[in-house]
C-alpha cells in the first residue's frame, strides 16, 4: 500500500472552488464572478495588443538569451518597477534608498517580503484588514509573523470603518507590521479617501508602525496608474519606511507570467543595499531567480515612451469596462430587489 495512504484529502481553495463548480455547471448562462481575471465583452481573457507586441519584438530579438537572471531578477524591470509605483521623480529612487527585487507576481512579492520580515524585523505582528484577500493570512501566517486582524469594513453602512480602524492601529503594539491595500480594497472595493490616508499615516508614523504595501491593482481602481499609487507615494514622501508588493497580473493582464516586485524602502542608501543583500538570501533556497519572460515583457513596455502611452490606453479601457459593469450589475440588482441579498453574502460580488 502507499506511503501516502493515510493522506486526508484537503479542502479546494475557496475562490478556486468557484471556477472547479462553474466549469461543472452546463447553464449557458453562467458567469464566474470568482476567480479575479478581466474578461472582454464576449466574456474572453484578454492579452493586451502592447503585450503581444512586446512579445514580438523580444521574439525577433536574436541576441536574447536563457541564460539565468541574477537572484534579485532582471535589473531595468526593477528600476522600472520603482519608479511605476512611487513616481519617476521619487526623491527615495533618487537618494538609492529603495531596493527592488523581482518576485513570482503579487503573491511571490507578499512571501519574500514577509519571510524577510519574520527573518530581520523586531516586531513580528502584523495587522491585515478584515476582511481581506484570504490569501494573506496564509502568507504572512506561514512566513512566521503573527497575524491580527484590524476593523476595515462596516456591513452597516457598505463603507469603511474608519473609526474601528483607527482603534485599532491606535492599540496595536508600537512598530507592528500594517498590511494596506494601495487601492481597490479586495474583497470590499472601498478604500480610504485621501484625506483618511493622512490620518492614517500620522497614526501609524507617530506610533512607529510599518507599512506594507499589497499595490495588486494599480490602474484599475480608477483607470490613472498615479492616483492609484497615491496612498503608497503619501508614505514615501514623509522619508519613512514602508514595503510594497507589487503585481502585474491584472494591470497587464500578465496573470500566467508570474511577474512582480517587492520594494523595501529604506532611510539610507546604506541600509537599502544591505536589507537587499538579506533578501537574496531569503530568495536563493526557495528558487534560486526569477523567470525572464514576463519581466523582459514588462521592461520592454515601462522603457518605451509609445509603448507605455499604448498601455495606459488599454488599461484605462479594462478599468472604465469594471467600472460600468459593476454599476450595471448593482442597477440590475436593485431594479430586481436582489441587492442586499447578495451584498450580504459576499460584500460585492464583483471585486476580483
Ligand atoms: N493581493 C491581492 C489583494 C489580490 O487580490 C491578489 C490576486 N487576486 C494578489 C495580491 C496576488 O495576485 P498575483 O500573485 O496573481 O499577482
Amino acid at each position: 500500500s502507499s506511503v501516502f495512504a493515510n493522506i486526508v484529502r484537503a479542502p479546494e481553495d475557496a475562490i478556486l472552488g468557484v471556477t472547479v463548480a462553474y466549469n461543472k455547471d452546463s447553464s449557458p448562462d453562467k458567469l464566474n464572478l470568482g476567480v479575479g481575471a478581466y474578461r472582454t465583452e464576449e466574456g474572453k481573457p484578454l492579452v493586451l495588443k502592447v503585450v503581444r507586441r512586446a512579445e514580438q519584438m523580444l521574439v525577433n530579438d536574436n541576441s536574447r538569451v536563457k541564460e539565468y537572471l541574477p537572484i534579485v531578477g532582471l535589473a531595468d524591470f526593477n528600476k522600472l518597477s520603482a519608479k511605476l509605483i512611487f513616481g519617476a521623480d521619487s526623491p527615495a529612487i533618487q537618494e538609492n534608498r529603495v531596493t527592488t527585487v523581482q518576485c513570482l507576481s503579487g503573491t511571490g512579492s507578499l512571501r519574500v517580503g514577509a519571510e524577510f520580515l519574520a527573518r530581520h524585523y523586531h516586531q513580528l505582528t502584523i495587522y491585515i484588514p478584515n476582511p481581506t484577500w484570504g490569501n494573506h493570512t496564509k502568507i504572512f501566517g506561514l512566513a512566521g509573523l503573527s497575524v491580527k486582524a484590524y476593523r476595515y469594513y462596516d456591513p452597516a453602512t457598505r463603507g469603511l470603518d474608519f473609526q474601528g480602524l483607527l482603534e485599532d492601529l491606535g492599540a496595536a503594539p508600537s512598530g507592528s507590521i500594517v498590511l494596506l491595500h494601495a487601492c481597490a480594497h479586495n474583497p470590499t472595493g472601498v478604500d480610504p479617501t485621501i484625506e483618511q490616508w493622512e490620518q492614517i499615516r500620522q497614526l501609524m508614523r507617530s506610533k512607529g508602525l510599518l507599512p506594507f504595501f499589497d499595490s495588486a491593482y494599480q490602474g484599475f481602481a480608477s483607470g490613472n496608474l498615479d492616483a492609484d499609487a497615491g496612498s503608497v507615494r503619501m508614505f514615501v514622501a514623509d522619508g519613512g519606511e514602508c514595503l510594497a508588493a507589487q503585481s502585474y497580473a491584472k494591470n497587464m493582464g500578465l496573470y500566467g507570467e508570474r511577474v512582480g516586485a517587492l520594494s523595501i524602502v529604506c532611510k539610507t542608501a546604506d541600509v537599502a543595499s544591505r536589507v537587499e543583500s538579506q533578501v537574496k538570501l531569503v530568495i536563493r533556497p526557495m528558487y534560486s531567480n526569477p523567470p525572464i519572460h514576463g519581466a523582459s515583457i514588462v521592461a520592454t513596455i515601462l522603457k518605451d515612451r509609445d509603448m507605455y502611452n499604448e498601455w495606459t490606453v488599454e488599461l484605462k479601457a479594462m478599468a472604465d469596462r469594471i467600472i460600468s459593469m459593476r454599476q450595471q450589475l448593482f442597477d440590475s440588482l436593485s431594479a430586481r430587489g436582489l441587492l442586499i441579498h447578495v451584498i450580504n453574502t459576499f460584500y460585492f460580488p464583483v471585486w476580483f
